[in-house]
């Protein structure tokens, strides 16, 4: 049994899960074996047990201690970094819940998730100039006008108006947020590889090269950074992307390491 397995059980209610006897092999394991193995398995890999239900949106709490747990773990890992070894004693373990929050944010995202439209802000509408023509008479029309049969448009005076209306974001179409499956292969994470395709004179599919065959866009690190600058100026952008942002890249595979961990416990538990 592995760790996707377990999830039906999570949404199910405990008093669900019967003794029955099962018909199928798979069904070998009884509700109360299967309980205590997802207990087991909290108990060996909680980093990761707790990320994937996390990830899988099982309850908010395995997303807290997930995070929680990674910050512990990155704290005891930092001072490897200079940077981060010479921030101060209260900012230190800030700037690791910081980066281990979006190192989660980064290991659960999916072809399925959501992210806040930038082109908005998240507001579903944008502000836009608009142009109006007004216009204004230089004078009362005088008599001689109406002998000589002028227009009034003639004393007319027109001028274009900016005003500033809130319009719907184009992007969003004003839902607030978009979707983070990749742009090139639709979520797929395959596509048409042209290059491949010219060679072979046959439409070669490949993974997509946008996302390296992810189906969607990570999240960029100079978020992770600006959220960082936040709590503490004394990481530079340079400093960042030399020694700070490898390390944040570990603590999201760290994520991924865990979360097999947990996956080969719960398989040699239910063995
Ligand atoms: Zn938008
Ligand atoms: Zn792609």
């Amino acid at each position: 049994m592995n760790l996707e397995n377990t999830l039906k059980y999570h949404f199910a209610k405990s008093t669900m899960i019967s003794d029955s006897p099962r018909t199928t092999a798979s069904d070998a394991l009884t509700g109360t074996d299967i309980m205590a193995a997802m207990g087991m398995t909290q108990e060996r890999a909680a980093m990761g047990y707790s990320a994937f239900l996390g990830k899988m949106g099982i309850s908010n709490n395995d997303r807290e201690r997930a995070i929680e747990l990674l910050a512990q773990y990155a704290l005891t890992k930092c001072d490897r970094v200079a940077a981060l070894r010479k921030l101060n004693a209260e900012i230190k373990p800030l700037v690791m819940h910081q980066l281990a929050s979006f190192a989660f944010e980064d290991y659960s995202r999916s072809a399925a998730s959501v992210k806040q439209c930038d082109c908005c802000s998240g507001q579903g509408f944008i502000e836009a100039d608009v142009f109006t023509m007004k216009s204004h008479y230089t004078m009362k029309l005088p008599q001689c006008a109406k002998d000589l049969k002028q227009s009034p448009s003639d004393f007319e005076v027109k001028r274009q108006v900016k005003e500033v209306a809130k319009v719907l974001c184009s992007t969003c179409k004003g839902k607030k947020v978009v979707s983070c499956a990749c742009k090139d292969c639709h979520g797929r994470g395959k596509a048409v590889n042209q290059d491949l395709t010219e060679k072979q004179g046959v439409p070669v599919i490949a993974d997509c090269k946008r996302c390296g065959g992810r189906g969607y866009e990570r999240i960029p690190s100079t978020e992770a950074y600006a959220a960082v600058c936040q709590i503490t100026d004394a990481i530079s952008l340079d400093t960042w992307k030399k020694s700070v942002k490898p390390f944040y890249d570990h603590l999201i595979t760290k994520f991924d390491i865990e979360e097999a961990w947990a996956d080969a416990q719960l398989k040699q538990i239910t063995k």
